[in-house]
């Protein structure tokens, strides 16, 4: 493919995503061509553009996207042309010593390709402004096309809509996914803290392992209204009421079974550490900023035997576990519309990071019509 494109580019750290033409390689024989229908925007995105993780830079954005495969490598039996697919931001290699000990979310070769801003051949398939410049995470969704590796696209059926398929690549993913690994029981007490695209859908995975009680603390009125429309019980204003008291009233003074921090704060992750009950659990889902370190009690940890996880890409398995959203998503069981609260043109990609840094709440979707 040699004609130009448009794809959003973030030129240099605090500089203006601008959208640009550029050129896109052919895939090569184990990379898929995917013509983009819909991209979520994500806060790692905005992350990104603010210097905060450190990507390389020139930077095609966007991770969380959905679209239809037009061309495949001459080796790809996977998907083929015409298929509908949504995209995983960890192409995962299938032998490190990650994949085969059961945690693919860690696998070293996605890491690198992420870290490096490559496909994980190493190949960079963008040419701007006659150099070759980097993707996000190994895709790149913020364009009309992506070129992507095979491990990345995963098949959907055609009639899921693909500005809600887009969510299941990262946001649905890593929110019902963190959800899925804790050690929720059915009955429990959880704590989401901030309910955005991916704390909304920790609410969705508590709700389905049988979570009784799911008390969401945001400060976004929008936010706190989609949580309750979504399974959350309870929802604290923390402008409004002191969030710790709060959880402890409500649970008599013994605080969460399960408690996730979907902002990647440390004074949030802290608040979800204090806020679990002996023998609980926090898990760190948000991310936050490099070389930030969270206080806890360190006597708690110990004497009370809880616990402080992270989860990562909700411990997924894409191949795996896209299609398990799916049918959830079928069955009535996973909502996504709803998450959904604003629709864009690739043309107006600022005021979709705009709506990030107004935390305006909910999810902006780029869609192609
Ligand atoms: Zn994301
Ligand atoms: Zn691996």
């Amino acid at each position: 493919m040699d004609h130009p494109i448009r794809a959003a580019i973030l030129p240099d750290y605090g500089e203006p995503v601008i959208i640009s033409e550029v050129l896109l390689d052919n895939p090569g024989p184990h990379e898929v061509l995917v013509e983009m229908r819909a991209s979520g925007v994500c806060h790692s995105d905005w992350h990104a553009i603010t210097g905060h993780l450190p990507l390389p830079v020139p930077l095609v954005l966007g991770h969380e996207g959905a679209g239809i495969v037009s061309t495949v490598g001459a080796q790809v039996t996977r998907v083929a042309p015409g298929d509908h697919v949504v995209l995983s931001w960890t192409p995962n290699c299938g032998v490190c010593r990650w994949c085969l000990n059961g945690q693919p979310e860690l696998c070293d070769r996605a890491n690198a390709s992420a870290v490096n801003g490559t496909l994980p051949s190493g190949a960079q398939r963008v040419v701007w402004q006659g150099r070759r410049i980097h993707t996000f995470s190994a895709t790149g969704t913020l364009a009309d096309f992506a070129v992507v590796s095979e491990e990345s696209v995963i098949p959907i059926p055609p009639h899921l809509p693909f500005d809600e398929a887009a969510l299941l690549g990262c946001a649905v993913m890593t929110g019902v996914g963190s959800a899925f690994h804790a050690p929720i029981r059915p009955g429990d007490a959880v704590l989401v803290i901030g309910s955005g695209g991916v704390g909304l859908n920790i609410v969705q995975g508590a709700k389905i392992r049988g979570a009784a009680r799911i008390i969401v603390v945001d400060p976004s009125a929008v936010n706190r209204a989609l949580a309750l429309s979504l399974g959350a019980s309870l929802v604290i204003d923390p402008n409004d009421d002191d969030p710790l008291s709060a959880i402890l009233d409500v649970t008599h003074d013994d605080g969460v079974d399960v408690a996730f921090d979907a902002v990647g704060d440390p004074e949030l992750l802290a608040l979800a550490f204090n806020a679990t009950r002996r023998g609980g659990t926090a898990v760190a889902v948000g991310v936050p900023l490099p070389n930030v370190n969270v206080a806890i009690n360190a006597l708690a940890v110990v004497s009370q035997e809880k616990t402080l996880t992270g989860s990562w890409y909700g411990h997924s398995f894409p191949p795996r576990d896209i299609p398990r959203l799916v049918t959830l998503w079928e069955h009535g069981m996973l909502q996504l519309a709803p998450i959904i609260q604003r629709r864009y043109g690739l043309e107006h990609i600022a005021e979709a990071f705009d709506d990030i840094a107004s935390t305006r709440g909910g999810r902006s979707v780029i869609v192609w019509s």
